[in-house]
């Protein structure tokens, strides 16, 4: 009885969601699609009706939501697709609903009312400006998805005249690079390496390394960032230089089954949780991987592969002193008059590493930005922790994408970030400024 119970209530919800489901056809037959609302109730999609009945799906912000709200035309993606069940289903009084049917009119559908924010969304939209790439913003203590961007993007009010167009385009403008963007880490992987070195070596506070601006091992010379030379280094202060030369060392001093643990650890080769469709982070090496290829990835290249919105989750549970919360981007659905029909509340999803460990992280960003490669994110009224990187992806080593993850209000986190910026290179944008212009627009 009880599985069955089950099976209506909760899977039924997945089968109609099913695009080839008949039941859908008929339920858009009875109920005219809800809402889709920011955080403080603005509309980001409704149905419009004519006055000969005709529905129009529209979208008042235009391209700003595109891959989050997404499209209800050609298939569905985002919140269009994942909420389908709700937007279709009316909750409206029991008593309006009958008489409606008794005359054959269509009921109101239930809107979603999520978590975005779209003062942030604005904020990212803008600051990314015309460079391809992806910024997801989250709220370390509860979860909440506040803002979720990527570049290019597309028009969903006029989708359908550019259709095929944008489904053969080689700019991938439907592809939500925010979740689905698959990219080589650059130097945000220190972080990975940094804790696995800690759980190996208690006594990680005495780590000294000389860099001389490059490693060379078994004829794999790896360089630092233009060749600088650190000299003398802790582990700390190594992170903070985000110096390749010292990572590359402390990889090939690392047991590959404890690295391959933690990697799964914070949620690499793992299933993400996400609403969203999401790709898996890929940490590939094995017990048999070369030299050269555990250097590399140690510190940040090799065959990695992460999404922005994994490394929001990484940096989300160090704020949140090692626990990431669940994360979520519908906050309530209510029927069309505004009463509640189902609330979701901020709940843990898995402790990622410990409270010592995320708080030692912590302290590294922290240092990034004072005294690192973040500097430009200091001297503001805010504070910020963080992890900057470059990653190469072209086999000359001249193309590279530039990345930023970490949080703000460092004593009491609030904002989670991460940017990508493509092909940084050629645009001499970093993800550091885009961050920082985020923040800006927010706290000033
Ligand atoms: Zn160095």
């Amino acid at each position: 009885m009880g599985y069955i119970v089950y099976f209506n209530a909760v899977q039924s919800k997945e089968i109609i969601n099913s695009p080839y489901n008949v039941r859908l056809d008929s339920m858009t037959d009875r109920v005219v699609r809800g809402s889709i609302l920011d955080k403080d109730g603005q509309v980001l999609a409704e149905t419009r009706v004519a006055e000969d009945g005709t529905e129009t799906r529209y979208y008042p912000f235009g391209d700003l939501y595109a891959h989050v709200v997404g499209y209800d035309s050609y298939g569905k993606s985002g919140l269009e697709s994942t909420e389908n069940f709700d937007l279709l289903t009316s909750n409206a009084f029991f008593i309006e609903r009958l008489v409606n049917t008794v005359k054959e009119e269509k009921n109101i559908g239930d809107n979603i009312i999520t978590t975005l924010d779209t003062e942030l969304q604005k904020a990212a939209y803008d600051a990314l400006g015309y460079y391809k790439g992806a910024v997801v913003v989250m709220e370390a203590s509860t979860g909440k998805v506040l803002a979720m961007v990527s570049k290019p993007t597309f028009n969903p009010n006029t989708l359908y005249k550019n259709w095929s167009s944008l489904s053969s385009s080689e700019n991938a403008e439907l592809l939500n690079r925010a979740t689905q963007g698959a990219y080589a880490p650059g130097s945000v992987f220190k972080i990975v390496t940094a804790l696995e070195y800690m759980r190996e070596n208690s006594d990680y506070g005495n780590y000294n390394y000389n860099c001389e601006g490059e490693i060379n091992h078994k004829d794999t010379i790896i360089h630092c960032a233009n060749s600088t030379v650190h000299g003398e280094e802790t582990l700390k202060s190594a992170f903070a230089n985000s110096c390749n030369s010292a990572f590359s060392d402390i990889g090939l001093s690392l047991s590959i089954s404890k690295y391959q643990d933690t990697a799964k650890d914070l949620l690499f080769n793992t299933k993400l949780p996400s609403l969203l469709p999401s790709s898996q982070s890929k940490f590939q090496l094995t017990k048999k991987s070369e030299d050269y290829e555990i250097m590399m990835t140690a510190m940040g290249q090799g065959k990695t592969q992460v999404s922005p919105y994994h490394m929001t989750l990484v940096s989300a549970a160090i704020a949140n002193g090692g626990v990431l919360m669940k994360p979520y981007l519908v906050d309530e659905v209510v029927n069309y008059t505004g009463t509640s029909i189902s609330k979701n509340y901020p709940e843990k999803y898995k402790r990622l590493m410990t409270t010592e460990e995320a708080s030692v992280l912590k302290e590294y960003m922290t240092e990034v930005v004072t005294n690192g490669t973040g500097v430009s994110l200091s001297w503001e009224n805010y504070t910020v922790a963080g992890k900057t990187g470059t990653a190469e992806y072209s086999s000359d080593k001249t193309k590279s994408h530039s990345w930023f993850t970490g949080f703000s209000n460092v004593d009491n986190p609030e904002l989670v970030i991460t940017v990508i910026v493509e092909s940084a290179d050629n645009s001499g944008m970093s993800a550091v400024t885009v961050a920082k212009r985020i923040l800006n627009a927010y706290y000033y």
